[in-house]
């Protein structure tokens, strides 16, 4: 499913926090959003989710304007920097939550979760509670859970920002290896360059509420759009 978003904009109080901002993800592909911190990303992708409201514009999701829908309407997968798993339900049930909600029958719930927890070589911990789980497993699970429910587009906020560099590679692999093998359309906020560089096939690049560029990385790479692109990308972390 194709996500356009057309004229976008977002202002909290006098701040303008997005300025008309258009881009498009196409079907199947994996976008990051990647800008600075305060660049507006979070509220962008808060606004594609439905869990904030545009102050004008217009967000499509395929022919379909969904605008004016919940997040839940959108049938949207998330996942956020912090986990937000459960921490009083088991692995099993933190992945099961999304199916039970859309009343999935038990058999099937039961399946389909072990499916995952295989994926992911987790189901040894499917009676695991979070707290005992190391960060790259929670965010491992939080990954499979957003899938459960079959959504057609991932939704992730910083996915991997707590995590030490070794997992952050290890969970890399995995998102581009689902985001492959599900046919989903994703897009991931991010402020490491070398993380968009490395996973995505197309980056929008955000500064102050603004799209300064949008490209595949070596488009941006080697074309950079403005002095703006050229020194946040040498501006390694
Ligand atoms: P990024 O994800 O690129 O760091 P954000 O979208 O989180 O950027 O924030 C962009 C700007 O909007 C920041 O200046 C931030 O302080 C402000 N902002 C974000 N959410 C709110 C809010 N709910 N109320 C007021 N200001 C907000």
């Amino acid at each position: 499913m194709s996500i356009a978003v057309r004229n976008v904009s977002k202002k909290f109080g006098v701040a303008s926090v997005l300025d008309r901002v258009s881009f498009e993800a196409k079907t199947g592909t994996l976008v990051a959003l990647l800008g600075p911190s305060g660049s507006g990303k979070t509220t962008l992708l808060r606004i594609i989710a439905g869990l904030e409201n545009p102050d004008s514009g217009n967000v499509l999701y395929q022919d379909d304007d969904v605008t004016q829908s919940s997040a839940r309407e959108r049938n949207v997968g998330f996942v956020f920097q912090h986990y937000a798993l459960f921490r009083h339900m088991t692995v099993f049930e933190n992945v099961a939550f999304g199916l039970r909600v859309r009343h999935w029958a038990e058999p099937r719930i039961k399946e389909r979760v072990f499916e995952l927890l295989k994926l992911v070589r987790l189901e040894d911990l499917a009676g695991r509670y979070p707290s005992q789980l190391s960060g790259g497993q929670k965010q491992r699970i939080a990954l499979i859970r957003a899938l459960a429910p079959q959504p057609r587009v991932i939704l992730l906020d910083e996915p991997f920002g707590a995590l030490d560099a070794k997992v952050r590679m290890e969970l890399r692999t995995w998102l581009r290896r689902f985001h492959d093998e599900f046919h989903v359309t994703s897009i991931f906020v991010t402020h490491d360059q070398e993380e968009a560089f490395e996973v995505a096939d197309q980056i929008v690049v955000m500064n102050q509420g603004k799209i300064e560029q949008t490209g595949t990385p070596v488009e941006v790479f080697e074309h950079p759009a403005n002095a703006f692109v050229m020194d946040f990308l040498g501006n390694v972390n």
